[in-house]
């Protein structure tokens, strides 16, 4: 396990010498400790991004030489997957099955983004027709810069790498902070860039807190475009420290994901997706599909069926065989969710299922998977995002009041709609507010599709060619190509 930071391709100490504890949430013990880094270690960081985007080989380079170290670094991950998976568990708290599962998905985006680095190779430049024979004008796409990347705890390593694989594809340099609660596997991501050659510069790891390391890149004059994957409160003080010197900011942020399912659904299926879009690593997807609206005639049922396999969903070390349902991340987080869902019965929803740490559970930051009814529309558990393993359930009437319901919502990340009648389906599916919808299913996520929110969910896309985009200047060419004098002074 790595305990320096990852700065000019040198693991060094931080300048003040700050460290941070590493709890493992399902024993609560510490088992490591991480650099804390403050501004004059952010300060190196960038400027070592800055000389190897400037004077390095990097950004020059062609596609394809980015690619073959793209794919060493994808390589690398599927060589250590075990050890990296059971490091993001102990650091995360998530079950093996689900960290393996992000591990592969890591690998495939530092393969599909070293696709599109390679393709860029042999595309002609963009031929602009002007309307105006006397000139002719191309666009060409460039390496946007030195990037500032901050990334959440929910996916640690699999967030980092939705932004350093396209960032390096296109030739941008990073100064990367992961999550001061889950930094682990991505220090890892440090030592793999080390084995493989990265050029030093190129990718700098600084750990530490938010407010501390965090907000001194976002602040850093040197830095050409922050990507933040985070909260909504966060995210708006990141888009405001880039507006300072009007940096390229791109945000993916929260949501309250609604999930509208119809009474002509099967039930079983329904039950099925309404869990994976809840359940899935303790709720803590920003995705996470936490609004669930069933019409009326088969609300009892999904609702009793909901329940009782809510009930069995097996709770424990995400290390243990079976485990389906992890720890929350933190101490604090687990309070969070707790006093919301306190604050959902002030409110006057009732508790279907869970609720509260598991009875036979007395070590780990662990909650119930837990099933909220019978709230009102305005209530803070119906708008707010809690972020964790607790799903709130309401009936609708009609097709109509569905999509109002779903669409009353200050985010727009992602919605989900199950409908045996696919034309229905398409209909609510076009009339979502929101950035990502699934039809009969929630969650399943592909690098080749594109990621982002409407509202305050985010701006910007990430994966697909829209996450390669976001780390390319557009640059036009024109050029007067006339023979004739252009004649405006001097006739
Ligand atoms: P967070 O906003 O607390 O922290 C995110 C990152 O920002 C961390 O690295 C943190 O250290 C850093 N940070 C905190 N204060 C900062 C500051 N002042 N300046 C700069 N950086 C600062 O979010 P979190 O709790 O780590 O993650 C959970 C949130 O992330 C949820 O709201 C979730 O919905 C969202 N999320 C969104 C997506 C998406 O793709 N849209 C994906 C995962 C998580």
């Amino acid at each position: 396990m790595q305990d320096k930071l990852f700065i000019d391709g040198k693991w060094v100490a931080p300048v003040a010498g700050g460290v941070l504890d590493v709890t493992d949430p399902a024993t609560e013990e510490v088992f490591h400790k991480i650099p804390a880094a403050t501004v004059p270690d952010v300060d190196k960081a960038v400027k070592a991004a800055r000389e190897a985007f400037d004077n390095g080989p990097w950004p020059k380079m062609k596609g394809s030489e980015r690619a073959r170290i793209l794919r060493a670094i994808a390589d690398k991950i599927v060589e250590k997957k075990d050890f990296l998976a059971r490091l993001e568990v102990r650091d995360n708290g998530k079950p093996l099955p689900e960290a393996a599962w992000d591990m592969d998905d890591v690998a495939g985006c530092f393969r599909f983004y070293a696709e599109l680095a390679e393709e860029s190779d042999g595309k002609p430049d963009e031929v602009i027709p002007l309307g105006d024979a006397r000139f002719n004008s191309r666009v060409i796409r460039e390496p946007l810069g030195v990037v500032g990347a901050i990334t959440p705890w929910n996916y640690p390593l699999l967030m980092v790498s939705w932004k350093v694989a396209p960032a390096l594809a296109a030739g941008c340099t990073v100064v990367l902070k992961p999550s001061e609660l889950a930094s682990l596997t991505t220090l890892e991501l440090g030592a793999i860039a080390e084995e493989v050659g990265l050029p030093n510069g190129v990718l700098n790891i600084v750990t530490g807190l938010g407010q501390d390391a965090g907000a001194a890149i976002t602040e850093h004059p040197l830095i050409d475009k922050l990507a933040f994957t985070g909260s909504v409160a966060t995210g708006r003080k990141v888009m405001i420290a880039g507006a300072q010197d009007i940096k390229n900011v791109s945000l993916e942020l929260g949501g309250k994901s609604p999930f509208v399912v119809f009474a002509d659904s099967d039930i079983e299926e329904a039950v099925e997706w309404i869990m994976f879009g809840i359940f899935w690593n303790q709720g803590q997807v920003c995705s996470a599909t936490s609004r669930v609206l069933i019409e009326e005639p088969i609300y009892g049922k999904v609702l009793a069926r909901l329940v009782e396999e809510a009930k069995k969903i097996r709770i424990g070390n995400g290390l243990d065989d079976g485990t389906l349902l992890g720890p929350i991340i933190s101490r604090g987080q687990y309070d969070k969710i707790l006093a919301a869902i306190e604050r959902g019965k002030a409110e006057g929803a009732k508790v279907a299922a869970g609720g509260q740490r598991p009875a036979e559970l007395n070590t780990g930051y662990f909650i119930e998977p837990t099933v909220l009814t019978d709230m009102s529309e305005d209530a803070w558990v119906w708008k707010e995002e809690i972020f964790g393993p607790v799903v709130c359930v309401k009936p609708f009437k009609n097709e109509a009041d569905a999509i109002r319901m779903a669409n009353d919502s200050k985010y727009g990340l992602a919605a989900a709609v199950m409908s045996k009648d696919l034309a229905r389906a398409e209909r609510v599916a076009r009339a979502f507010r929101a950035g990502i919808v699934w039809i009969n299913c929630s969650q399943p996520t592909f690098t080749d599709a594109p990621w982002g929110g409407y509202k305050q969910s985010g701006t910007g896309r990430e994966l697909g060619r829209w996450g390669f985009e976001n780390y390319l200047e557009v640059k036009q060419i024109t050029g007067f190509a006339s023979d004739e004098p252009w004649g405006w002074y001097i006739k």
